[in-house]
């Protein structure tokens, strides 16, 4: 069986813990390879090589780095097929959603080549007599990335592509369950020039997170993943000093006032409810129409689509998505749509029970839809991260408004109107952190910046763009004097602008 290494100090490192995870096929239920986990003293020579390459990497001048993130692109671009078709056969959704996720962090990558803009100082000529000052941003040294299933291209290059770009080096913990991809992006950055130990990945469980979280030498944690962990994950990576962002789950709202365009509307939502089997932590799995016609209507319109859906496999160009990841996730999903049952919503399409003949062991589930979903519902206030809808129906704009403003997580949210007016006032006031108008998936592009509010993200500092950038530098301040002319004065008194 194919067995994943490490990837340590520019090259594949065999670890001894005797511990593994097996890598599954979720198309058809069957282990396709085994990734090894490490041990605690494995996570520390991904570090030490890490530290070795770091003073290096910082004194290389900042274009030469954008250079090197210029050929990873290159890279990456020239094997996009074989990296997409090695992702949909460990995460399960479709290959043109595989390369979504690359190309989504390609983007990132793009702007880590703009870095040299982005490094440059402020300055202040003249802020007293004789006196300038200025200030730089310098890398942290070693920093870590802990990342989900979910997106197993897309989030190791948020992380990574800003970290090294900013003269940092890097020690990746990528999901256990889809390891492949994130080894083979190592091995190409190594191949676009970064010196070995720039960039290391070793996998693992808890005992490889606790590690990292604890190591003396690793400066800053960016987390992605569920909200538990994420919070655990910040508690202690800062009770240990260091800088920590931690992003966590989510139950995105998508709103439909009476004046949309349903047809567009309802499209949208579909796609971004069921599309990636509902694994996107920028998923919609809650629409929110308000009135009772707009929710008749919006209901009838979902339903229409929802006939019209192909589950298939990752491989099947014509499938809208594929199996979800894993037999524990689908037992998990399957348990929500009981409990939506148990109390007291009304399950309108029931997707369990879907089977993809000749694929039986496949994690497949077909298309759920609840209607009549209260807010104090379970099933409401969680995230089920599947392809399961929910309609939250809403009498008033102010209603509607609550649920994603009061609810525990505040990733993304949506509204669907022509009144700009509305989708004004709705994007200044609602309690998420970030907002589409007509747009079902608000991912900002990776010169902003991403992050959600409340239960879906611990810390403050968001992923990529400038916040990025903030993350992963510390700003250094000088103040300069040549004084001219007479000596002057001993002065005891703070020195202020006079
Ligand atoms: P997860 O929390 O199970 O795992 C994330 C990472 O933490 C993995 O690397 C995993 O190995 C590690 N981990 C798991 N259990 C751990 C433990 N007990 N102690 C220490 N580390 C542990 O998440 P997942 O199932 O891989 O991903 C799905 C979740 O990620 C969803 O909740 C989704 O909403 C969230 N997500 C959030 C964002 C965001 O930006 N807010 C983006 C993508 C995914």
């Amino acid at each position: 069986m194919r067995e994943i290494t490490h990837f340590i100090d520019g090259a594949g490192f065999t670890g001894a813990s005797g511990r593994f995870g097996d890598v599954m096929n979720p198309n058809t239920g069957e282990v396709q390879a085994r990734v090894q986990f490490a041990t605690e003293a494995e996570v520390d020579r991904a570090v030490q090589s890490a530290l070795k390459a770091q003073i290096g990497w910082a004194q290389v001048n900042p274009q030469r780095r954008a250079r090197v993130m210029f050929e990873f692109k290159r890279l990456v671009e020239a094997r996009m097929d074989e990296l997409a078709e090695i992702l949909s056969s460990e995460h399960g959704k479709v290959i043109a959603d595989s390369k979504g996720d690359i190309q989504r962090g390609l983007e990132v990558i793009e702007f880590a080549c703009g870095i040299p803009h982005a490094l440059k100082g402020e300055y202040t000529e003249g802020a007293g007599p004789g006196i300038d000052v200025y200030s730089m941003r310098q890398p942290l040294g070693v920093g870590a990335g802990i990342t989900p299933f979910n997106f197993p291209a897309m989030i190791p290059m948020w992380m990574f592509g800003v970290a090294i770009a900013t003269g940092n080096t890097f020690v990746l913990k990528p999901s256990e369950k889809d390891p492949t991809v994130p080894v083979r992006l190592a091995e190409l950055m190594m191949e676009a020039g970064a010196p070995a130990g720039v960039l290391n990945v070793i996998h693992g469980d808890k005992v490889a997170v606790d590690a990292i979280l604890d190591h003396p030498d690793i400066k800053a944690v960016s987390f992605v993943g569920s909200s538990d962990i994420a919070h655990y994950v910040y508690s202690r990576g800062t009770a240990n000093s260091k800088r920590v962002q931690a992003m966590g789950g989510a139950k995105n709202h998508g709103l439909i006032l009476p004046d949309a365009d349903l047809e567009q509307a309802t499209k949208d939502i579909i796609g971004a409810a069921y599309g990636s089997a509902g694994e996107r932590c920028m998923a919609l799995p809650v629409v929110v129409p308000v009135g009772q016609k707009t929710a008749n209507e919006v209901r009838e319109r979902l339903l229409a689509e929802i006939d019209n859906l192909k589950v298939g496999l990752s491989t099947d160009p014509a499938a809208q998505y594929g199996p979800v990841v894993s037999a524990a996730h689908k037992a998990k999903i399957e348990g929500y749509i009981q409990t939506g049952v148990d109390e007291g919503a009304e399950l309108v399409v029931d997707g369990r029970g879907f089977q993809l003949q000749g694929y039986e062991n496949g994690y497949f589930l077909g298309p759920s839809l609840f209607d009549q979903v209260k807010p104090a519902m379970k099933t409401y206030q969680e995230e089920i991260f599947g392809p399961v809808l929910q309609i939250v129906r809403a009498e008033t704009f102010e209603d509607a408004l609550a649920l994603p403003s009061n609810h525990q997580y505040g990733n993304g949210v949506a509204i669907f109107t022509r009144n700009g007016r509305a989708a004004r006032e709705f994007a200044q006031r609602v309690n998420v952190g970030m907002v589409g108008i007509n747009v079902p998936i608000p991912v900002p592009v990776a010169y902003h910046t991403f992050g959600g509010w409340k239960r879906s993200a611990f810390g403050d500092a968001n992923q990529h763009g400038m916040e990025g950038v903030r993350f992963w530098t510390k700003v250094k301040t000088i103040t300069s004097r040549w004084p001219e002319g007479a000596v002057e004065d001993s002065a005891f008194v703070i020195p202020t602008m006079r």
